[in-house]
C-alpha cells in the first residue's frame, strides 16, 4: 500500500511538518481519502508569523515596480500550470473541470490587478498647502496579514487576499481549507518560482487551532476571513478586540427576481447555472427564485423542470458532466436534511434529487439538483443557507413584495432582477438592500477591478475584499506636511491651529 500524500505547510519558502495532528482529505466523487493533511499547532503557526515578520522590512523597501513584477510573473506561471491546479482543485472539490477553469481565471485576473500596485499606491499630493508647505498622503504597508479562506473557492478565495497584501509590501500568512488544502498550497509554491522572496507568503495548514493564533498574536496587523456567517461574526469580534483591522465575508442566500416581462428561456438558463453550477457551492449562488405575477411562477417551474432533466450528474473530471458531488459526507446529510426539512415545512417538491445513483460512484457524496416550489418566508428552507443544488421558488404579487423579502433577509452578499424594463431594474438596484446587484446577470461578481462583499450579516468590517478596497484594507494612509524652512521661520511660534486661512 502506497503512504496517503501530506499536504504540507509552507513556512519561510520551504515545506515542512508541524503539529501532531492530521486530518483525510477525501475525493467527495470516490468517497475516499485522497491525501492528509497536517493541522498546525500553536508552534507552527508562531514560526510561519516570526517568519513572516523576518520577511516583513526587505519586501516593504522593496521598490513597488520590481513586488509587481513578481506579480507578473505568478500571472504567466499560473497560466501555464491551469491544468495541473484545475485537477488538484476538482480532485479534493468535486467541482466539474470547466467550473474549476474559471475559478483560477477569476483568481487570475486579481494576481494582474495586484501587478497594477505601483499605480494604485501612489497616493495624492498637493503643493503649497501654506507658504512653502507642500503636503501628501501615502498608503503604507500595514505589516503582517493573514487569510482563512473557505472550501469552496480553494484557488480563488485566497487570490483575492495575498496578491494585492504582498503587492502592497505586506507580508503574509495563509490559512487554507483543511477540506480543500493542496490547490492553494500549490499556488504559493508557484509564487515562489515567480520570485516572491521566502516568508513573505506562508501558508499554514489546520483549523480552528490556527485561527486563534492568527487572531491573537500581536504580530497580526491585518486579517482577512471568508466562509461562514458564524465564523465570520466570531473572527471579526474576536480579531478586532485584538486591535486588528478585520474584514471577514460570510454567508449568503440570494434572491433572483423574474419579472413577468423577463426574457425566459434565457432567464432560465442563467438561472440553472446560478442554482445548480458548483453543486450550488457558492457564496454567490442563487438558491431562491421569486417570481412576480400570477403566470411568472408556473412558467418558470416548467422551464426549470425540462432542463433539469438534461443535466448531467457526476464525478467533475468528466467533461460531460454538469454538476459533481457535495464536498463531504457531512455536508451531503446536512443538504439532505434540509430537503426532508422542506418536504416536512410543506413547500411542494417538484424535483426530487435524494434518489441519485452515479454508477461506479456509491460511496461519492452525490445529489441531484433538487426543486421545490410554493417556498413560503417562514420556513427554515427559505431562511437558511444550504449551499446544495436545492433551488426554491417563491410566488409574489409585485416588485415591492419582491424586494420587501429581500431586504427583511439576514444575508445580503447578491441578489439579481430579470426584466425588460429599465425602470424597474433602475428602482431595484437604486433601492435593494443588498451589496452586489445584477441586472439580468445571475452572479454579479464583480471584476477584479471592483469590490467584492455583501451587505447586512454577510460582512463584518467595512471594506469589500479584492479591488481598490483591498489597496484601502492592506495599507494604512499617512499624511505628511512638510516645509523646509526658510528665514521666515525664525519670525516666531504661533499658537493658533495651523489653517489656509
Ligand atoms: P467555514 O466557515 O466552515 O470555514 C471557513 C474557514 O474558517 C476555513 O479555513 C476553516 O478552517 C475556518 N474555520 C471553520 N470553523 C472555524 C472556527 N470555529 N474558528 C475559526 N476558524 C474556523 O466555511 P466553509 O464551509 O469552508 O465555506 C462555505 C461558507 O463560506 C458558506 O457559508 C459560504 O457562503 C461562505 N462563502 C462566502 C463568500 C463571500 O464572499 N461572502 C465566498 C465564499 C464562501
Amino acid at each position: 500500500m502506497t503512504e496517503a500524500r501530506t499536504v504540507q505547510h509552507l513556512i519561510d519558502g520551504r515545506l515542512q511538518a508541524g503539529g501532531q495532528r492530521h486530518a483525510d482529505v477525501f475525493d467527495p466523487s470516490t468517497g475516499h481519502p485522497v491525501a492528509r493533511v497536517a493541522l498546525a499547532d500553536a508552534p507552527t503557526v508562531e514560526a510561519a508569523i516570526a517568519a513572516a515578520q523576518r520577511a516583513l522590512p526587505a519586501w516593504k523597501a522593496t521598490p513597488p515596480l520590481k513586488r509587481a513584477r513578481v506579480m507578473s510573473r505568478l500571472k504567466q506561471l499560473l497560466e501555464d500550470n491551469a491544468a495541473r491546479i484545475c485537477e488538484l482543485i476538482t480532485l479534493e472539490h468535486g467541482k466539474v473541470l470547466a467550473d474549476s477553469m474559471g475559478e483560477l481565471q477569476r483568481g487570475i485576473e486579481n494576481v494582474e490587478y495586484a501587478s497594477y500596485a505601483p499605480e494604485l499606491l501612489k497616493g495624492e499630493h498637493s503643493r503649497q498647502v501654506g507658504p512653502g508647505i507642500d503636503a501628501w498622503s501615502e498608503h503604507q504597508a500595514i505589516g503582517v496579514a493573514a487569510g482563512i479562506t473557505p472550501f469552496n473557492f480553494p484557488v480563488m478565495v485566497p487570490l483575492w487576499m495575498w496578491p494585492m497584501a504582498v503587492a502592497c509590501g505586506n507580508t503574509f500568512v495563509l490559512k487554507p481549507s483543511e477540506r480543500a488544502p493542496s490547490s492553494a498550497l500549490l499556488v504559493a509554491e508557484l509564487a515562489l518560482e515567480a520570485g516572491l522572496p521566502p516568508g513573505v507568503l506562508n501558508v499554514v495548514q489546520g483549523d480552528k487551532e490556527a485561527v486563534d493564533i492568527l487572531l491573537t498574536d500581536p504580530r497580526v496587523k491585518a486579517v482577512s476571513f471568508v466562509g461562514s456567517t458564524p465564523v465570520a461574526e466570531a473572527i471579526y469580534a474576536t480579531g478586532t478586540a485584538h486591535g486588528k483591522r478585520v474584514q471577514a465575508l460570510g454567508g449568503a442566500k440570494n434572491h433572483a427576481v423574474v419579472m413577468p416581462d423577463a426574457d425566459l428561456p434565457n432567464t432560465i438558463s442563467a438561472l440553472m447555472g446560478a442554482a445548480y453550477g458548483s453543486c450550488g457551492e457558492r457564496c454567490m449562488a442563487v438558491p431562491l427564485i421569486v417570481a412576480v405575477g400570477p403566470v411568472t411562477g408556473d412558467a418558470i417551474v416548467r422551464g426549470l423542470v425540462a432542463e433539469i432533466a438534461k443535466m448531467k450528474v457526476g464525478p467533475g473530471r468528466h467533461p460531460e458532466n454538469d454538476m459533481g458531488p457535495l464536498v463531504t459526507q457531512t455536508h451531503l446529510a446536512k443538504v439532505r436534511s434540509y430537503v426532508d426539512q422542506g418536504v416536512a415545512e410543506g413547500a411542494t417538491l417538484v424535483v426530487d434529487g435524494r434518489g441519485i445513483e452515479v454508477p461506479g460512484h456509491a460511496e461519492g457524496y452525490f445529489l441531484g439538483p433538487c426543486l421545490f416550489d410554493h417556498v413560503k418566508p417562514g420556513m427554515r428552507i427559505y431562511q437558511e443557507e444550504i449551499f446544495g443544488p436545492v433551488l426554491g421558488v417563491v410566488r409574489v404579487d409585485s416588485l415591492e413584495q419582491a424586494m420587501a423579502l429581500i431586504d427583511a433577509h439576514e444575508y445580503g452578499n447578491g441578489t439579481c432582477i430579470f426584466t425588460r424594463d429599465g425602470e424597474a431594474a433602475r428602482h431595484f438596484t437604486d433601492h435593494i438592500e443588498v451589496g452586489m446587484v445584477g441586472v439580468n446577470v445571475p452572479l454579479p461578481v464583480p471584476v477584479a477591478y471592483h469590490s467584492f462583499g455583501g451587505w447586512k450579516r454577510s460582512l463584518f468590517g467595512d471594506l469589500h475584499a479584492y479591488g481598490p478596497d483591498a489597496v484601502r484594507f492592506y495599507t494604512r494612509r499617512k499624511a505628511i506636511t512638510q516645509r523646509w524652512p526658510s528665514a521666515g521661520v525664525r519670525e516666531g511660534a504661533v499658537f493658533s491651529f495651523p489653517s489656509s486661512r
